[in-house]
């Protein structure tokens, strides 16, 4: 079960509804305005995430929408970017949004490089100008952002409004959903700096693991290996390896009792072959790294309950979002990068 929008079939905005999940509009921290990360220059150059908090703050007077929305639009358009840098080349130079000609000038716009707000307007065009220089230029950070967010907040500024906004803008339930997920992250924590990893298993215990992605599969016909498996006794934690949110808990007949949880990268964290869930924890939950979400076992290759048709281990695989399909790739890497950074912490305090 997915907690966030209910399927559009009937492409018409009238009869559509998108509303969230009720946990969204109880966040912890609702405040509209992002608190200063920085108070010198010096600073500023030093924190990568100033120039965005002192753009999103902005951006929230000029539109009245939260900076966690603004935050995860941005972010939302940087991740599909990066998995489309041909279609998709980097527009500004601190803000992740990608519009195109067509769409910024309006498509029956003769001059496709028009930057007059005025001619843009009498187009359609979503080109706006808000950094005050008269011209609306899609390589201004801010006129960029701004084009964005101000064509969503034209249906409002509520949760709702903005979930309406964003279909009609993207057209397409995954793009709202992941946008409605990165807010609901960004909102709970309260900042920007969300990408600190933790390993799966707490390290240091008797676990082993090595590199086995893309080999074959005996169970379940032909399928190639998209994960590392990290072979540990019945119970071991399994801990959230991001920020992120719970998208999907249950059983699957490949991964058993499983979970997999959305990052701000626009990852798809797969933990399978639980023994066990932290009762805590459920879809549409905010996680941290280093959290347990549960416990390693055996169980799948089978219906609900099948356990121990092969040594307990857990299944780590992360997949990565392409906008309208996913893709594995092998996370042996990032696991060993993880794992050495939290050996060398740990070593670090003894
Ligand atoms: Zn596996």
């Amino acid at each position: 079960m997915k907690l966030t929008i209910p399927l559009v079939t009937a492409i018409t905005a009238a009869s559509m509804f998108i509303s969230l999940p009720a946990s969204l509009a109880h966040a912890s921290i609702r405040s509209e305005q992002l608190p200063a990360a920085v108070e010198t220059q010096a600073e500023a150059e030093a924190n990568p995430y100033a120039l965005r908090i002192e753009l999103y703050n902005k951006l929230n007077v000029l539109t009245d929408i939260p900076w966690y929305w603004i935050a995860a639009i941005d972010q939302y358009e940087r991740t599909i970017s990066k998995v489309k840098p041909k279609s998709r080349p980097p527009l500004g130079s601190t803000v992740g949004v990608f519009i195109d000609q067509e769409r910024w000038a309006g498509i029956l716009n003769p001059d496709a490089q028009d930057s007059s707000p005025l001619s843009i307007r009498f187009f359609d065009g979503i080109g706006r100008d808000a950094d005050g220089d008269g011209q609306a230029e899609r390589t201004s950070d801010v006129d960029l952002l701004y084009s964005l967010v101000n064509r969503i907040s034209a249906y409002g500024a509520t949760d709702d409004d903005i979930a309406i906004g964003l279909w009609q803008y993207y057209q397409n339930n995954r793009s709202v959903q992941r946008v409605q997920q990165f807010a609901r992250i960004y909102a709970k924590f309260g900042k920007l700096d969300l990408f600190e990893h933790a390993f799966p298993v707490p390290v240091g215990n008797n676990y082993a693991y090595k590199s086995t992605w893309g080999t074959g599969r005996s169970w379940g016909g032909r399928r190639t290996h998209e994960g590392t498996d990290i072979f540990a006794n019945h119970g071991l934690p399994v801990r959230s390896t991001c920020y992120g949110v719970v998208e999907v808990k249950g059983w699957n007949p490949f991964g058993g009792w499983r979970i997999g949880i959305r990052d701000l990268n626009n990852f798809y964290h797969y933990y399978a072959h639980l023994s066990g869930y932290d009762k805590t924890v459920n879809v549409g939950d905010i996680v941290k790294p280093g959290q347990i979400v549960g416990w390693v076992g055996s169980s799948g290759y089978g219906k609900p309950g099948t356990q121990g048709k092969f040594p307990p281990h857990l299944h780590y695989g992360v997949y990565s979002d392409r906008g309208l399909f996913e893709w594995s790739f092998d996370p042996y890497p990032m696991l060993k990068r993880w794992e050495q950074a939290e050996l060398k912490r740990l070593g670090a305090r003894n």
